[in-house]
């Protein structure tokens, strides 16, 4: 009997040793690495300018504490600032982490304006975390369920509803913020009107709430741009980082700018491990690689060819449904539960996830060449195919 909780139904397979795209399991089989441990390996396996790096940080110094100053905490604060056109950021160790500053963030700023029991909006289908507060704040209910009494302090809306929202704003008083991905990785890869961040953006702003904004999965240049909501060509107020930010190395960020900035005072807030020397190597050199070889960017063209290639091959195929996402976020709508297209990849030697029962999710590394990105389409889609036929 395995001591692990039972928190995951894992697949039967182990992972020994990684490189690029790559990974090898303890058999010697080869996989193609179409996930990037959900969204989490920017820069592959085992890439040598992150494993120089962290390999030179753990010689010198791994952890101090945050009541000391730690300079590479401090440079990659200002990086994500100059990237994010965003004024600061506390540093967490996860997403649910980071989204948790966030909200303890929205409630003071309530509490500063002399709102007593600050209310903030959230979306049907989000998805936030898995502690208490991030899982009252996320929209479905197998995430809550068994976990009741729910945090309190918000009030959901459907995902791409502006009137919906609108509608809070005359009629609750309680309101300071709105939290929404820029597309909803958990709830199935669902991107919304081309306008809906820019009118949240107005509506938050005419009514003196803070645009939050959960980048925990789209953020870090997944969808072609350093942060998904460059696209829409705003600043949220706040801004949650996590997953791809230290290509592995557990590190998440809460950001904030304008009317958020200098929310949290000394003993507002606060992490042990939060931002030390080792996680903030991991994210600067994260950050320096995507930045020199033009990351964002590729992601952007390379999820297009991706997605070309599955239309094409897909296309008129019964039960396929429709594409969605964005970049390297991508989303392939089929009209059955297919969860079982995972183990069929995987004995095929490939690496996908399925969200939200009917959704295949690729998330690949952002170093995945175009040859290799064919090679993902040439597997996955017959696989499909043969699925949807059967
Ligand atoms: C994964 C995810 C989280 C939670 O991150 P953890 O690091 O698992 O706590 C929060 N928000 C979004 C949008 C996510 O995709």
């Amino acid at each position: 009997m395995s001591h692990v909780m039972n928190t995951y139904s894992r697949q039967p397979v182990a992972f020994v040793r990684g490189e690029g795209v790559w990974l090898w399991d303890s058999g010697g089989k080869r996989y193609l690495d179409g996930l990037a441990g959900i969204a989490v390996n920017t820069l592959g396996h085992a890439h040598p300018r992150l494993t120089a790096a962290l390999s030179e940080q753990i010689g010198k110094l791994i952890h101090c504490s945050n009541v000391y100053q730690i300079p590479a905490q401090e440079s990659l604060a200002d990086k994500l600032c100059a990237l994010s056109g965003m004024d600061e950021v506390f540093f967490s160790n996860s997403g649910c982490e980071a989204n948790e500053a966030a909200i303890k963030l929205a409630r003071l700023y309530g509490h500063k304006r002399g709102i007593e029991a600050p209310a903030i909006i959230v979306m049907e289908k989000s998805f936030h975390g898995r502690t208490l507060a991030t899982l009252s704040a996320t929209g479905n209910r197998r995430v809550q369920a068994g976990f009741e009494p729910l945090v309190k302090g918000f009030v959901r809306v459907p995902y791409d509803d502006l009137a919906a929202v609108r509608h809070l704003a005359t009629n609750n008083r309680d309101v300071v913020a709105v939290l929404v991905e820029p597309i909803q990785g958990e709830g199935g890869i669902r991107t919304p009107d081309a306008s809906y961040l820019q009118e949240l953006r107005r509506i938050c702003s005419e009514n003196n709430w803070l645009m939050m904004l959960d980048e925990v999965q789209t953020g870090i240049g997944r969808t072609g741009c350093w942060f998904a909501h460059q696209h829409a060509a705003i600043v949220p107020d706040v801004m949650t980082l996590a997953k791809g930010l230290g290509s592995g190395v557990p590190i998440g960020a809460c950001l904030a700018a304008g009317a958020a900035t200098g929310t949290f005072g000394p003993g507002n807030h606060g992490s042990t491990f939060g931002g030390n020397p080792l996680a903030c190597v991991a994210g600067l050199t994260t950050l320096n690689v995507m930045e020199q070889d033009n990351l964002p960017a590729y992601a952007g063209q390379l999820g297009q060819f991706i997605r070309n290639g599955i239309t094409a091959a897909l296309q008129g195929v019964k039960g396929f449904q429709e594409i969605r996402g964005q970049g390297l976020m991508i989303g392939i709508v089929l009209d059955k539960p297919c969860a079982e297209l995972v183990k069929l990849a995987l004995a095929r030697g490939l690496l996908i996830n399925v969200t939200a029962d009917s959704v295949v999710r690729l998330l690949p590394p952002l170093v995945m060449s175009q040859d290799e990105a064919q090679q993902l389409v040439d597997i996955l889609c017959p696989l499909i195919k043969d699925f949807l036929q059967s």
